[in-house]
């Protein structure tokens, strides 16, 4: 058993609490919210999980379909959701970020929309962490798919960012449209264009190599892009419509906070 704590915000139903979590390093204070799925059949499997002393996993919250928000590891612990990950060149994203499940089956269990209470929950969530603990820069609101693109997909193409961003959480730009013409980058391809694409990609923050060649990784890291910004196509293959999402996004992006 672990020992209850008090929640962190008082918009939190309950506190059911984790033994995942250890220090953060180096003191650091958390500037990122990473957004998940559950991905199990139901949101009470997962908080199960997430809750077992043996699965070594956890996140500091848990948002069900319904809206109730529930509260596993206080936010100045360091949660265990981020895994293998990487972000402007960080790679122990569990010391730099808060983790929230948000419940939805997932891609392997039947993946769906996510209901309006729960996203209204979500972002009444990251509003009170931003209240709470001082302004999260926009671009730093991600998807776990962002920081571990060959190996996640959560919380998908379906997760309504463009909601998220009409309350200030996010950066977010309106993606141009699938029907541009232009050049199409694939799996397989080398030359200067893969190596702009992989620079700019790497320049917003993904964590990858320019190598030049459009290999399995640059798929996925173009396919995890899709799904935050482009979520229309989600394919892999950069077509005009991704380059000139990315290059809006890289010409909006905030300036770094103080
Ligand atoms: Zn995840």
């Amino acid at each position: 058993m672990s020992a209850l704590f008090r929640p962190d915000s008082f918009i939190v139903a309950e506190v059911v609490p984790s033994p995942n979590h250890d220090e953060r390093k180096n003191d650091r204070a958390p500037d990122m919210i990473l957004l998940h799925y559950t991905g199990m059949p139901t949101g009470d499997d997962a908080l199960q999980r997430l809750c077992a002393p043996d699965s070594k996993v956890s996140a500091h919250y848990v948002v069900f379909e319904d809206g109730r928000i529930v509260q596993c590891v206080p936010e100045e612990r360091r949660a265990w959701h981020a895994g293998v990950a990487s972000w402007a060149g960080e790679t122990d994203i569990n010391s730099c970020s808060i983790g929230i499940e948000i419940v939805n089956p997932g891609h392997e269990f039947g993946y769906r929309d996510f209901p309006l209470r729960q996203v209204a929950a979500v972002i009444s969530l990251c509003k009170s962490i931003m209240t709470r603990r001082g302004p999260i820069p926009p671009d730093r609101v991600l998807a776990h798919s962002d920081v571990a693109p060959t190996r996640k997909q959560d919380p998908g193409e379906k997760f309504p960012w463009a909601l998220l961003s009409e309350s200030n959480i996010g950066h977010w730009v309106r993606p141009a449209p699938l029907s541009l013409d232009g050049q199409t980058l694939k799996l397989g391809d080398s030359g200067d264009m893969i190596l702009r694409l992989q620079h700019a990609l790497r320049a917003y923050g993904y964590g990858l190599e320019e190598t030049g060649h459009y290999d399995e990784t640059t798929r996925d890291v173009v396919t995890a892009f899709q799904r935050h910004f482009r979520p229309a196509r989600v394919d892999g293959i950069s077509d005009a419509s991704t380059l000139l999402t990315l290059r809006a996004l890289i010409e909006t992006r905030p300036e770094p906070l103080a």
